[in-house]
C-alpha cells in the first residue's frame, strides 16, 4: 500500500487533460466507439456510473477485507489513446458487487479500492471474481482520474463462459441461476471487456484502458 491518498497524488499534476470520454449520470449514458489505432491502441468507451460508487479513497491492493469468493486479479495499463504511451501516476478506482451480488454500503468498504498507476501504466488489484445482481450482467465499475478534474467512468465485463464456470463453484453456487448475460445487458454494448486467463486459484483479468488527452 502506497502511504499517500488519491488526492494528494492528483494534486501533484498540473495541466489539464481531457478525455474524450465524458462520464454520463445515467444508465443509457453516451459512449464513444471503440477505436484501434494500431495494435494495442484504444480508446476506452464511458459507460454510466451507476447508483453505487463512493469516493472513499482507499489506496490499496487488496479490496476483499476478508470476503469469500474466486481470487481475481484485476490488472489495468492505462495509456494515451492516440500513441499508447503509458500513463504514469493515474488514480484508478473499481468498485463491484461481492461474490453475493451485494454492494458495501452504510460504512462497509469492501471490494471497493484505489490504485496508482506505475511508470509503465500499470495498477493492479486483487479481489473476488464478482457476483451478479438482477437485472445486470457480470461487470466491474472502473474510474480513471487523470487529474482533480479529468476522469473516465467505465464498466468493464466478463466472458460469459468464464462466469458459468465460476458461478458453478461456491459460494456462487449457493444461489439461483442468474438471468441476465452479456447479449442481455442494456449497459454492456461495446463496452470493455477483460482478457481472463487461470492464475493460480484463481484468475487473472487484464485489461488496457485507453483514454486520450
Ligand atoms: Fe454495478
Amino acid at each position: 500500500m502506497r502511504d499517500y491518498d488519491r488526492r494528494q497524488v492528483l494534486g501533484l499534476m498540473g495541466g489539464a487533460v481531457l478525455l474524450a470520454a465524458c462520464s454520463g449520470k445515467g444508465d443509457d449514458a453516451e459512449q464513444t466507439a471503440t477505436t484501434t489505432a494500431a495494435a494495442d491502441c484504444v480508446l476506452t468507451p464511458s459507460q454510466s456510473e451507476g447508483p453505487f460508487y463512493l469516493d472513499i479513497d482507499k489506496v490499496r491492493r487488496d479490496i476483499r477485507e476478508g470476503r469469500p469468493g474466486m481470487p481475481l486479479v484485476v490488472a489495468f495499463k492505462v495509456q494515451q489513446a492516440d500513441s499508447c504511451k503509458p500513463l504514469a501516476d493515474a488514480a484508478v478506482d473499481i468498485w463491484h458487487c461481492d461474490a453475493n451480488g451485494e454492494y458495501s454500503a452504510d460504512g462497509a468498504t469492501f471490494m471497493r479500492g484505489t490504485q496508482v498507476t506505475d511508470a509503465d501504466g500499470n495498477a493492479e488489484f486483487l479481489t473476488v471474481y464478482p457476483g451478479f445482481y438482477q437485472g445486470r450482467t457480470v461487470h466491474i465499475h472502473a474510474k480513471v482520474h487523470l487529474d482533480s478534474r479529468s476522469e473516465l467512468t467505465t464498466q468493464v465485463y466478463f466472458d460469459d463462459a468464464v462466469s458459468d464456470a465460476v458461478f458453478a463453484t461456491a459460494p456462487y453456487n449457493q444461489r439461483g441461476r442468474r438471468t441476465t448475460r452479456n447479449s442481455d445487458d442494456r449497459i454492456f454494448r461495446n463496452g470493455p471487456q477483460f482478457n481472463v486467463a487461470k492464475d493460480g486459484d484463481g484468475y487473472r483479468g487484464t485489461l488496457t484502458i485507453g483514454v486520450r488527452s
